[in-house]
Order: C-alpha cells, then sequence, then structure tokens
C-alpha cells in the first residue's frame, strides 16, 4: 500500500476532521506514511490468526524509498497485493503495523509527530526508524522456506 504522496487539494489538517470515509482520494492517498511496512511479506498462523511480519519484502518494493515500484498497476504485477480502502480498513486493521497511519485513525490514536503530513518531512518516517529502510530483504534474494527465520519484532 505504499504510494506516492500527493499534497493537491488537501484540507489543512484533514486527519484531525474529516472521517475516513469522507476524505478526497488526495487525502486518502496521502495519509500513507511511506513506512513500507505493510509490503513486508507476513506469516499467519492458521490455527491462532496471529499474524508475524517477516523482513522479506514484496518483490514490487523500493527497499530504500520504501515505496511501491509501480503503484500505478501495482494489482496486475502483484495480483496479491492488497489496495487498501476506507471500505475494507475495519476488517484488515488487525494485521496492519500499530504505527500504520490508516491503523491509527481507525483506532482513534490520530497521527505521531513523526508522520510527514505533521513534520512537514518525508523523511522524518525513516529518521524516527518507523521505515524498512536498512531493514527490507527483497522477496527474489529468499525462497518461501527462509521466511520463517527472517521473523521481525513489529515497531510499536
Ligand atoms: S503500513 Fe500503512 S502507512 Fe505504512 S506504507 Fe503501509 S499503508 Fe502506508
Ligand atoms: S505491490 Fe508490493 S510493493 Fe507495491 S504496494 Fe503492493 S505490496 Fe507494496
Amino acid at each position: 500500500m505504499s504510494g506516492k504522496p500527493s499534497d493537491n487539494r488537501l484540507r489543512p489538517r484533514f486527519w484531525e476532521t474529516v472521517p475516513l470515509d469522507r476524505m478526497r482520494p488526495e487525502e486518502w492517498e496521502a495519509l500513507c506514511d511511506g513506512c513500507g511496512k505493510c509490503c513486508l511479506n507476513k506469516l499467519e498462523d492458521e490455527d491462532t490468526g496471529e499474524v508475524a511480519f517477516t523482513a522479506v519484502s514484496c518483490r514490487l518494493l523500493d527497499t530504500e524509498s520504501c515505496r511501491c515500484g509501480n503503484y500505478a498497476i501495482r494489482k496486475q504485477l502483484v495480483p496479491e497485493c492488497v489496495v487498501l480502502t476506507p471500505q475494507k480498513l475495519p476488517e484488515i486493521a488487525y494485521w496492519l503495523p500499530q504505527t500504520c497511519a490508516y491503523r491509527r485513525l481507525h483506532e482513534g490514536r490520530g497521527l505521531a509527530d513523526w508522520h510527514p503530513l505533521v513534520s512537514g518531512d518525508p523523511e522524518s518516517v525513516h529518521a524516527a526508524g518507523i521505515s524498512v529502510r536498512g531493514l527490507a530483504v527483497p522477496e527474489f534474494t529468499v525462497t518461501e522456506d527462509e521466511w520463517e527465520d527472517y521473523i521481525i519484532d513489529e515497531a510499536p
């Protein structure tokens, strides 16, 4: 879900006043902090439903910028990519990282001060150590059998 930031038609501090399902498309997209964590492959325990993040990243993730390599046609290139919408958010929030802006707003926690919309600096998410920069291991370098070896603790 890590897309391209947009600053067109953003109402001032819209994330504090506009409900998620009433945001303009540009505002919805701008909510993504660019951490790239949702583009890490996850392992889900079939019995408990517990989700574990791995450091292994989707083949389309640019591990330096932490952005999708081709956001516009990501679904064609990676059919399993989940396109996040306000309607889908309630059912999938549980597997988004705790730091994810969409999950935070869904849970009424607001945006953190390192969020680029708050800081005004797209680099602040990386400087705060929230993003996958320096952590993500490209999928094509690891076999699926090895994913378990790359399970990581998620940042709070
Ligand atoms: S986890 Fe959330 S904030 Fe981070 S890249 Fe994915 S959608 Fe954006
Ligand atoms: S295609 Fe991959 S890198 Fe792009 S948004 Fe989806 S999960 Fe992230």
